[in-house]
């Protein structure tokens, strides 16, 4: 699967495109960014599934973009329908669900890529050119928002598919972890270490949680997966003191399905008694969206897991529709701003904006600010003048194995 790449601008890139989404606003909202950044051309738009079929009949075009939810014919039957008669046009799906099931559905029936609507105004064109030179494009999946119940029929045997599949992974041990470093401003020194899950398919095949996340949550599996992860960063994070490495923390992704039992915090207490690690080198990492879910339950969890001393971070901070308001309501020490507001920062005032104003706030809140998903040196000057006080993205480093892990580590 390609990451999306930096690609450079094709000269002969003058593709024709159909837009095909119920909403009008955002129909002329693409096709003026189209034609303002790109020479692609815009040829025609429906409104529905069935209009652009009849669309199809009469003009030729070399991409679709095609919304996942529209009257008459939805997404998915439209994408079946053209993929059969026209297998030749490229078809790039827009949506607003962060749902994995719908990515790997879509691609299977034969869609080319799979955007998020909030992702579309910073990255559409590259995607575009990535599917037109034959590679798939996906990116940021992560179930953040409900699947409509229309779809959930649909998408069922593939779900249960998916959780044998997990269930198989658990015992035969297949799943591994990368560690994503992040950087202290003040001295461009690691200062922390991400988990990040990984899946290793007996075939060498490494997948990225956007293909099981999801479906490891709704089943609970995310249970499992999650204690093995939080068990052995912690012994990783301890094995990198034992040789020296003491100022480093190790940080761990919590889904808020783990706090419906409250076996987590015993957990936690567990891993800490017996690595011996100071309580506040761990780090906890929930995405605002799943915290918002269940606000009371969040809150619980946060108090009691800072009484154990345990470092806490807000990850994807911004995009889960918490007013600011909240945020001094949540007993956590940090907030990791989402890849979303950085994306187009060098020339974007608007997201400047909001993140200077994010900055602030939790500055005066006294909250550890971090910022993720940094790709490029325009984008950490600016966050450097806004004062953030970590980074982390493939501008510093991608998520290593636990060999390349100390490999950098030495580098320091
Ligand atoms: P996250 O916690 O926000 O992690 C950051 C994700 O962004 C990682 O993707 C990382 O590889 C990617 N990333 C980092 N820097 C950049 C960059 O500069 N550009 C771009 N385009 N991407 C960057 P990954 O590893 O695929 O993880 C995706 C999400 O899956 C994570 O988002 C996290 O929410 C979740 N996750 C990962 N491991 C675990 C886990 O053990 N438990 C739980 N509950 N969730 C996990
Ligand atoms: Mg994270
Ligand atoms: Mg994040």
């Amino acid at each position: 699967m390609a990451e999306l790449q930096n690609l450079t601008l094709e000269p002969d890139e003058d593709y024709r495109i159909i837009i095909a989404d119920d909403h009008q606003m955002f129909r002329d909202g693409l096709k003026n960014m189209i034609h303002s950044k790109s020479k692609m051309n815009v040829v025609a738009e429906a409104s529905d599934g069935k209009e652009l079929l009849s669309i199809l009949e009469k003009i030729n075009c070399d991409i679709i973009l095609l919304d996942l939810s529209m009257p008459n014919l939805n997404g998915i039957e439209a994408l079946e329908i053209i993929k059969n008669k026209y297998p030749k046009i490229k078809i790039l799906i827009l949506t607003m669900y962060h749902e994995n099931t719908y990515f790997k559905h879509a691609i299977e029936k034969g869609a080319d890529g799979f955007m998020l609507k909030t992702e579309m105004f910073t990255s559409l064109i590259s995607a575009i050119r990535q599917i037109t030179s034959g590679d798939i494009y996906f990116k940021n999946l992560t179930d953040k928002k409900e699947i409509p119940p229309v779809l959930q029929e649909k998408l069922k045997p593939l779900k249960i598919e998916i959780e044998n599949e997990i269930e198989e992974a658990i015992s035969n041990n297949e799943f591994i972890i990368f560690y994503q470093p992040v950087f202290s401003m003040n001295d461009g020194k690691i200062s922390s270490l991400e988990a990040l899950v990984r899946w290793q398919k007996p075939n060498g095949e490494i997948l990225s949680p956007d293909y099981f996340l999801a479906a490891a949550e709704k089943s609970g599996q995310i249970r499992k997966i999650g204690k093995f992860v939080l068990i052995n960063a912690v012994k990783q994070l301890k094995q990198w003191r034992d040789i020296g490495y003491t100022n480093i923390s190790v940080s761990v992704n919590f889904s808020a399905i783990q706090f419906e039992c409250g076996q987590i915090i015993d957990d936690v207490k567990e891993v800490l008694e017996e690595s011996g690690i100071p309580p506040d080198k761990l780090r906890v990492e929930v995405t605002e969206s799943l915290a918002m879910k269940d606000v009371a339950l969040a809150k619980n969890i946060f108090l009691k897991l800072r009484d154990l001393g345990v470092t806490i971070l807000m990850d994807d901070f911004g995009i889960g529709h918490s007013s600011l308001k909240y945020i001094q309501e949540f007993p956590v020490h940090g907030l990791k701003i989402d890849k979303s507001f950085i994306d187009s920062i060098e020339n974007n005032n608007v997201n400047k904006l909001l993140t200077q104003s994010i900055i602030t706030m939790a500055k005066h809140l006294k909250l550890k600010t971090v910022v993720e998903g940094v790709e490029n040196q325009k984008q950490l000057e600016t966050l450097r003048e806004l004062n953030c006080e970590e980074v982390q993205g493939f501008y510093f480093s991608k998520p290593l194995t636990d060999k390349e892990t100390i490999i950098r580590l030495a580098e320091e």
